[in-house]
């Protein structure tokens, strides 16, 4: 298995991050790698640093999504974010370096879950309304879509 730094993959990161309420994330201490040769069927995974690591090494929490290059770039745009919208709800609340499971007590990370971050990432990217569409055809293929407010989107997924 080989691996090196993802930059666009940060990219990614980075562009959900500023448009979901996913506040506790910190960009800086999640580093997003490429692998090509894994033999996983996974689309990507996120990397757990323990306490015990975290103290023997004098380092913060950080996490490292690791996008598998044989399966995560074929994906279309849209599912990339999907993806890595699904690795960012591993992070707890405390951003502790430990990972959230798929189904907790309160919380569920699955194909729904997902979905109704990518919605709010959507409505996010749209262009504010006082700000005028490019061109008319533009303006007629643009959704209407509801704006959730974000605590209520925060209360559905626990975050
Ligand atoms: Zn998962």
């Amino acid at each position: 298995m080989e691996v090196e730094n993802a930059p666009d993959v940060t990219k990614i990161m980075r562009q959900i991050l500023k448009r979901t309420p996913f506040e506790h994330v910190k960009a800086d201490q999640i580093t997003c790698m490429r692998s090509t040769g894994a033999t996983s069927r996974a689309y990507a995974r996120i990397w757990s640093f323990p306490k015990i690591w975290q103290k023997a090494l004098a380092h913060p929490p950080h996490y490292i999504i690791e996008v598998l290059a044989h399966h995560f770039d074929k994906l279309r745009d849209d599912d990339k974010i999907r993806t890595i919208i699904h690795e960012l709800m591993h992070i707890p609340k405390n951003f502790s370096g430990a990972l959230v499971p798929h189904h907790g007590r309160y919380h569920r990370i699955d194909r729904r879950t997902v979905e109704k971050l990518f919605q709010v990432y959507g409505v996010n990217s749209q262009p504010k309304a006082d700000q005028p569409l490019a061109d008319k055809s533009q303006a007629s293929s643009t959704k209407q879509t509801t704006k959730t407010p974000i605590n209520k989107i925060r209360n559905f997924l626990n975050l």
